[in-house]
């Protein structure tokens, strides 16, 4: 059921003579109550949660979602509004509805992805903070990659770590022995606009037949980022990768950096949900 204060301002957002004549929740997300809602405007997607809960959550989102949209580089549900209304917050979109994937799938999702990763910015970063899953991501910006990789990423996560007790001190020395190896490691890039969150649940197929990005967690990064985290958890189709390639190539050695980049979704991971990832953590930092 939709809570009746969103639904009422759900109403003023399509227009007042909307109806909402039927809805259907949908399963798969991690975080927030998620609906197909069927309007006598269209039909809609929409999410919504405690206002108290994740602040600012949808705000974030529509900024991403929009910043990403505005590109035109791949597909993207468009922001009908993002709100509170009494005690909830929501957020109303445009309705993915999935269809067979065109056979090109991959090449395509490759080269569009790519696509966007060529929109840069002077700085990396974003001057607004926001989510991944749930938890806060800080956004300040940096000239440097790696300033704020560490600072603005990694640091952040283990502060996180430390005070709940899930990271032990001899991995934050690790860490901190890393960071001097880091320039080795990781070439230089233009900061790109990056999804941010590019795992296999945060992609979808659209009417289309092509990807549609969902729940990002945007900012201007190094643009491996999102690549790595596609790995992350078996990765996507080979021609996901070449087609990227061919469009935007990577600098020599991308597949020995994949676990580096990987090191902040994985901290994230630890701080979400504790335990096997830190193992995972600590088998990367001795390899490096
Ligand atoms: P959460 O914020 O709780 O993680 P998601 O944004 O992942 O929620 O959404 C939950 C599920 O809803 C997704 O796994 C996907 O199947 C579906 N979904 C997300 N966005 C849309 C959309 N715009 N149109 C249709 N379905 C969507």
């Amino acid at each position: 059921m939709i809570p009746v204060p969103v639904s009422e301002k759900i109403k003023e957002l399509l227009g007042k003579e909307t109806d909402i004549l039927r809805s259907a929740s949908i399963g798969g997300g991690c975080i927030n109550n998620a609906m197909k809602i069927e309007t006598s405007a269209g039909i809609f997607f929409l999410k919504w949660n405690d206002a108290k809960r994740y602040p600012k959550m949808f705000e974030a989102e529509a900024k991403g979602l929009t910043l990403l949209k505005k590109i035109n580089a791949i597909g993207i549900p468009e922001v009908l509004g993002a709100e509170k209304a009494g005690n909830y917050s929501f957020i109303v979109l445009e309705f993915i509805e999935a269809a067979p994937r065109v056979r090109n799938f991959w090449q395509n999702f490759g080269s569009s992805l790519a696509g966007l990763h060529s929109n840069s910015s002077e700085l990396f970063g974003l001057p607004y903070d926001n989510y991944i899953g749930s938890l806060q991501q800080s956004n300040f910006q940096k000239k440097i990659w790696m300033e704020f990789f560490i600072e603005g990423r990694l640091e952040k996560q283990i502060a996180l770590a430390k005070n709940s007790g899930a990271i032990d001190s001899a991995t934050v020395q690790q860490f901190n022995r890393l960071y001097n190896k880091l320039p080795e490691i990781i070439p230089e890039e233009k900061p790109s606009l990056i999804h941010g969150d590019l795992w296999n649940g945060n992609f979808m197929t659209g009417a289309d037949g092509k990807a549609w990005l969902i729940d990002p967690a945007v900012y201007y990064g190094h643009r491996e980022m999102d690549l790595a985290m596609t790995k992350l958890f078996g990765g996507f189709s080979t021609d996901f990768y070449e087609s990227y390639n061919e469009t935007f190539p990577l600098q020599k050695g991308f597949n020995n950096r994949v676990d580096i980049h990987n090191l902040y979704p994985l901290l994230v991971h630890v701080n979400l949900f504790g335990g096997g990832y830190l193992h995972e953590v600590k088998n990367i930092l001795s390899r490096f």
